[in-house]
This record gives structure tokens, sequence and C-alpha cells, in this order.
């Protein structure tokens, strides 16, 4: 089974051996009796292993090319398991533009127990040659990015990683398997926030990493079950559920987006659009060899930044709030919302000016979406 659009729908485990359930049920229990003393079944424990979660666990890496997959309860949950495969002393190089809870996570928290970062922009491959000290263990990055959906070469950065000894671990949650995957590219680990377009809904919040090297998965298994945050039954079924029509939602999200950046690219009053689809965006071409589409997210600047207030609250079909990937459409202001917690002068010189629009497109009808657009753009300008 190669084709993603059968395997968001059959891959992993699909179906319960036990009952033959065609949707592998919630397996709601803590504990499983053992047989004899020291004769445990295949679950012993559900912090260590739950039949829902591994059904969850086999698909995303099924779906990634992974060997293993792991779930936990939230995004960041993740990546703090799979930061805490560094000791102190170990340098890692961060993407200046990663989202602002994994910023936060590492400047406040990895930090603490001794791992050292910087910040570099990788699409600058001299600046990130240059970054390289003898303990640089691992580059972190996202890709396309938030909010300014950069496109970084993920063959490219991985084959310079691999050069130094490093690992290259890939955040691809605004992706997804489905547009782009990162270890058949070369990437080490791969990293989701679930609760975006893999759920799907906007009704979870979970975590998921997968790997294809065998020595990665036994380590990053010992942190998820050492540390504990996994993520339940319910939950993992609620992801699962999404992941089916995965395929589907990334099609119509991405068709909606490259119409709502093209449609917003020829206003008057928009000053600048960041779509990876369009043409005159700097990664295009990168894009265009590593994913199938260019995905649902869209940013953009007014012409008159001080409407951006009034156009975000005239917007109807357009939702006020974080996160994205759900089906709804959504939109945010990133300085105030989803990336106050980076430092305004760090986000300046990365470019996220206190104007910036970002567009979580959902899978609505598209000429409603534009008029809603069109409308909250006259009443800025009026
Ligand atoms: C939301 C998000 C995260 C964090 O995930 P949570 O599920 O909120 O913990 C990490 N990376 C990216 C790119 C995200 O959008």
């Amino acid at each position: 089974m190669t084709n993603l659009k059968t395997k968001v729908i059959h891959g992993g485990i699909a179906t319960d051996s036990t009952t033959g359930a065609v949707s592998v049920p919630i397996y709601q229990t803590s504990t499983y009796q053992q047989d004899a003393l020291g004769q445990p079944k295949a679950y012993e424990y559900s912090r260590s292993g739950n039949p829902t979660r591994h059904a969850l666990e086999r698909l995303i890496a099924d779906l990634e090319g992974g060997i293993q997959g792991f779930a936990f309860g939230s995004g960041l949950a993740g990546i703090h398991a799979v930061l805490s495969m560094f000791s102190a002393g170990d340098h890692i190089i961060l993407a200046d533009d990663v989202y602002g809870g994994t910023f936060r996570l590492m400047d406040k928290v990895m930090t603490k127990v001794g791992l050292t970062y910087d910040l570099i922009d990788l699409s600058d491959l001299e600046a990130f040659s240059n970054a390289f000290t003898p303990q640089t263990k691992a580059v972190y990055f996202e890709t396309p990015s938030n909010p300014l959906l950069k496109i970084l070469d993920i063959a490219t950065i991985s084959k310079i990683a691999k050069a130094h000894h490093a690992l290259t671990l890939v955040d691809n949650t605004f992706a997804t398997p489905y547009l782009q995957q990162p270890l058949l590219l070369g990437a080490d680990v791969v990293l989701h926030s679930a609760t975006k377009y893999l759920g799907g809904h906007s009704d979870v919040v979970a975590g998921l990493v997968t790997t294809h090297s065998q020595e990665l998965a036994q380590q990053i298994g010992f942190l998820q079950n050492s540390i504990g945050a996994v993520l339940g039954p319910q939950d993992s079924w609620l992801v699962q559920r999404g992941i089916k029509t995965l395929a589907l939602r990334m099609d119509a999200h991405s068709a909606n987006a490259f119409k709502i950046a093209s449609y917003l690219e020829e206003n008057l009053a928009v000053a600048k659009v960041y779509y990876p689809g369009l043409d005159q965006h700097l990664g295009h071409a990168i894009a265009q060899k590593q994913m199938r589409d260019f995905g649902g997210m869209v940013s953009f600047e007014l012409v008159n930044e001080a409407g951006v207030k009034r156009f975000v609250e005239k917007l109807k079909y357009f939702t006020l709030a974080e996160s994205l990937g759900g089906v709804e459409s959504l939109v945010e202001v990133p300085a105030i919302m989803t990336h106050a917690s980076i430092p305004k002068e760090i986000r300046e010189t990365i470019g996220i000016k206190d104007g910036l629009i970002r567009l979580s497109v959902g899978v609505e009808d598209i000429a409603d979406l534009l008029e809603d657009l069109q409308q909250a753009l006259e009443a800025v300008n009026a």
C-alpha cells in the first residue's frame, strides 16, 4: 500500500483484531489482566501501552515512513520528549521562526537542564553551516514555518546536518504527511502537533512523533514512558478518526488557500502575502520540489496596519482564535496571540510585524470565504 489516500484509511492498525470492529475501539482501561505471574499479555499498563493509542502510533509511522510512532498529550509534550534525548552541554540549532511554544520550551525549560541553542535563519545555508559547534547534536525546524510560511529545503539541511553528525528534527505540523514526508527526504525524526490538521476538527490536543531509526525509536519510547505525557485512549481515537479524512481535507484546504492567497495578492488594501503556492514566494521552487501541494495557511499584511483590529473583528466565517488546521476557517494576529511569547525585538528581526494577520483557511465554500474577506477589507478602508 503506497498511496497516502489509501494509507490514511487502511494504514497502521485500522480494525480491531479481537472483535473485528471496523473502528478501533476506545480501550478505556488503565491496566490489563495477566495470564500468570510474570506472563503479561501484549499490554501491561496504559502509560506503557494502550491498543487505541498503539493503533494511532502505528498509523503515523506508516504515513511518514517511520518504523515506530509515539503519541503524546500535546504537540509540546512530544517535542519535550524528543529534546530530552539530549544532555547538559549539548547544542541545538533552532530555526529562528519556530512555533512560539517550541521557542519557550527551549529558552525557558531546556536551558535549565543545560541544553544550549542558537536561533538561525536556516534558509541561509552559510549561516547554518557556521552555526555548528563540536557540541551540536541536532537541528530543529518547521517547514512551512509559522506564521511567515518560510520554506526550508529538508533534503539539503538534512545532508549538511548529517555531515556534522547532527540529527535533523522536523516539525511537520503545517504540511502533514499527506503533503510532505520529511523522513523520506533525510530527516531523522518527525514531530506533529496533531491538534492541528491531523485531528482536523479543533476538538483534541495531541502530539505525534515518529522516526525510521531503531536506535532513536528506542530512546523516544523510553522517554515517552519515563516522562509519561502519553495521549489518552479517547483522544487517540479522535485523532485516528480525524486522519481518515486527512487527504480529502488537505486537498480542500490547499485549493481554498491558493484562491484566497491569489485574491489577496491582487487586492490593493493588502501590502504583502505569504503563501508558498504563489510564484513570487521565495520558497516556491523548493516547496514545489518537496510538497504535494501548498497547504491551508496564508499570512498577509494590510497596507493600513492600524486597520488590523477592525479587520479581524469584522470577519464572519473566519473565527478569531489561536490554533489552526481544523475544518473551520480561523484568523489570528501572531504578534498579539500565538507569537506573543517571543520577545518583540526578536519578532521584528524575523519579520513578524505587529500588523501581520494569519489565516487558517478552512474547507467552507470558497465563494463565502472570499466574500467575507472582501467585506472586512472594505470595512477597514471605509
Ligand atoms: C501548535 C503547534 C505546536 C504545539 O502543539 P500543541 O499541540 O499545542 O502542544 C508545535 N508546533 C507547531 C508548528 C504548532 O502549530
